[in-house]
Order: C-alpha cells, then structure tokens, then sequence
C-alpha cells in the first residue's frame, strides 16, 4: 500500500485514540481477506469492531475530527476488497450490532443481524414478505445499503424505516423515500450514511406456508449457484430485458479463468476464487467477460459488487 506520511500519522492518531477507548476490539493491520465470503484483499490500516452501537456512535465524531477515511463492513458478501488493501478505518457491524424485536407485523432489526436470521423470525412469526431474502448471506444494514433482492422481490418493498447515523454520531430516522431505494443500490449508501437499524414491514400468513416458501427458494439456490465457493454473488446487475448470466454464457463465459479467478461453471453470473486469488484477477476476468458481450451484444455490463480500498476504485 502506498504510504503518505500525513495520512500515517493520522492513522496512528486514530489508532491511539481507538485503542484506548472503551467499548472497541480494534485490529491493527487487519487481513481483511479473513473477513470477506470472496477471501480476497489486503489489510485494513484498523479494523474496529464495536461492542455495541452507543460505542460506536460516541466514536464517529472524534474519527470525523480527525478525518480518518471510515469505511462500513456488514458480513462481507458483497466486498471486493483491493489487493493494497484499505486506507484508514474499517468498521466492522456484522455479528456486533445485534437485536431483533417483533410488534405486530413490523420487525425492527438491528444492522448486524443478518437476513437469514431474520426471514426464519419472520417465518416462525407468520409474517411474509422477506422469503425472497431467503438465501442471501449477508447483513439487513448490508442489504438496506444495497437494496438487496431477487426477482421475487427486494429489501425496498418491506422497509418502511432505516435508522442512520452521520458522522457526528446523530441518529435519524429516514422513510423509504428518503433513503432513494433503486435497483441494488440506494442514496444512503451513495451518502455514506451508516445503516443501524432497519424497521421491516410485512404481512400476517401462515407461519407453515412461509417456511415452505422459504425452503423452495433455497431449494433453487443450492440447485443454481455456486455456494459452496468462494464469490461475493452476482458479480454483474441485471440489464434491461435481459440476463447477465444469460448473455455471459452466451459468450461461452463459463470456465473462463484470469489467475485464480474463473467465471463459474455452475452460474455464468458469479466469478469465484478458485484459491489465492487477488482482486486484480477479479477485476481483469470481469472485464475481460465485459468486452465479450459489449462486443457480441452490444450490452454494457456494470458490476454490482461493491470495491473497497482505493485502488480498486
Ligand atoms: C452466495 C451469495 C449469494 C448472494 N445472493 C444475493 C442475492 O440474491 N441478491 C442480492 O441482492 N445480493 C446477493 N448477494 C450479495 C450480498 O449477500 C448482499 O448484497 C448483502 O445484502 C450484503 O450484505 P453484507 O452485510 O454482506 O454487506 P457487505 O458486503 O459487508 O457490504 C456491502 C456494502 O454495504 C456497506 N455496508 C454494509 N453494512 C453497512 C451498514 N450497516 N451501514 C452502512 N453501510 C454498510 C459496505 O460498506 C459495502 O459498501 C449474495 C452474495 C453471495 C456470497
């Protein structure tokens, strides 16, 4: 990673004044790589893992009066981190910022639950709405940032709050609206607004009819995608009118490798680690894959996955 002697010393300001504050497990030099479904990407200057979330709210203002570069990490499944690894601060939400209550047919989740957790609440609770999460891996704080769905529906249409914070630590209350869901993204994220928790609206069912629509879909996943690898999901959006697995395939996509990433044999929409690779190699099969169908198709492919650390970017 390239170094810059103002930034270091913030850094180690940061470092200081983190380590000694109550309430934070802080990792120096965290191999963020460990901390990502893809494996891949150097470290973190500081990894910081919060306790709670009143911890790392009575944090933000003092990163922000050092302007410390700050960066959210939920559960990893959507990251591709770079090979230098990440400048400044990685928060990390996912398995810390917990807490799930039901009222009615709302769910409040705190941003470090994670969906699969949540859509089994739902079901056990009879409430219907989030099957179609079934399956995803990652955070609701993740999923909100990103809008994540299917085709069978997405995190826009049962979200009827999202509680962020700014960098002074303030918490507000925004309505779907606010936060600008659009397809796998949102303005919060655009905003670099931290999601801490999200309220879910659903719709009362029979708690025997959702479990079973919940398993079908997983059913589906294990039939379709390569789980079992290393990914961060569906490397490319889906297009207007089209497929991305569709069209990648249809350039005989599948099985193409650059380094230790290769295009997956079982779905043509998700590059895998196939072991020690580097982003580099992610980077140069996607676009490799990219120019294939601009060139057969016409289609520009754009990437869903979310890079982190600069020079990735
Ligand atoms: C096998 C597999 C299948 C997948 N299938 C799907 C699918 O069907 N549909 C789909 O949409 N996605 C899918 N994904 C991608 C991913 O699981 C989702 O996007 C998930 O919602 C990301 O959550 P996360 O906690 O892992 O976020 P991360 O990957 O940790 O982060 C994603 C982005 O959100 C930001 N972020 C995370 N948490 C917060 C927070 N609390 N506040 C502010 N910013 C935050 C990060 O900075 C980053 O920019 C899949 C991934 C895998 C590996």
């Amino acid at each position: 990673m390239a170094r810059h002697p103002t930034m270091d010393a913030v850094i180690a300001e940061a470092t200081d004044l983190l380590g000694a504050t109550e309430g934070l497990s802080v990792v120096p030099h965290a191999p963020l790589a460990e901390y990502t479904s893809f494996g891949i990407g150097g470290p973190a200057d500081l990894l910081v893992i919060p306790h709670d979330l009143s911890a790392l709210l009575g944090v933000l203002p003092r990163l922000s009066a050092l302007a410390v570069p700050v960066a959210y990490l939920g559960k990893g499944t959507n990251v591709l981190v770079s090979d230098a690894g990440v400048r400044g601060v990685v928060v990390k939400l996912s398995g810390v910022l917990l807490g799930l209550q039901t009222s009615g047919s709302e769910i409040t989740a705190a941003a470090g639950e994670s969906l699969g957790a949540i859509s089994h609440l739902a079901a056990d609770a009879g409430l219907s709405g989030l099957e179609f999460s079934a399956g995803i891996p990652g955070t609701v704080g993740g999923a909100a940032i990103m809008n994540a769905g299917t085709q069978g529906g997405e995190m826009a249409q049962v979200v009827s709050w999202v509680e962020v914070a700014d960098p002074n630590g303030e918490v507000v209350r925004l309505s779907p609206e606010q936060a600008g869901f659009d397809y796998r993204r949102s303005r919060l994220r655009e905003a670099g607004r931290l999601v801490c928790r999200v309220g879910l609206r659903l719709a009362p069912a029979d708690p025997r009819e959702v479990h079973r629509r919940v398993c079908e879909i997983l059913q589906r996943r294990v039939g379709k995608q390569p789980l079992a690898a290393r990914s961060a999901g569906c490397i490319f959006k889906r297009p207007a009118g089209d497929y991305a697995g569709r069209l990648v395939e249809a350039v005989n996509g599948k099985g193409l490798r650059v380094g230790g990433a290769m295009v997956s044999p079982k779905h043509a929409n998700f590059i895998v680690n196939i072991g020690q690779a580097r982003a580099q190699d992610v980077l140069e099969l996607a676009r490799l894959v990219q120019s294939r169908v601009r060139e057969e198709f016409g289609v520009d492919l754009e990437t869903e996955i979310c890079l982190l650390g600069e020079e990735v970017c």
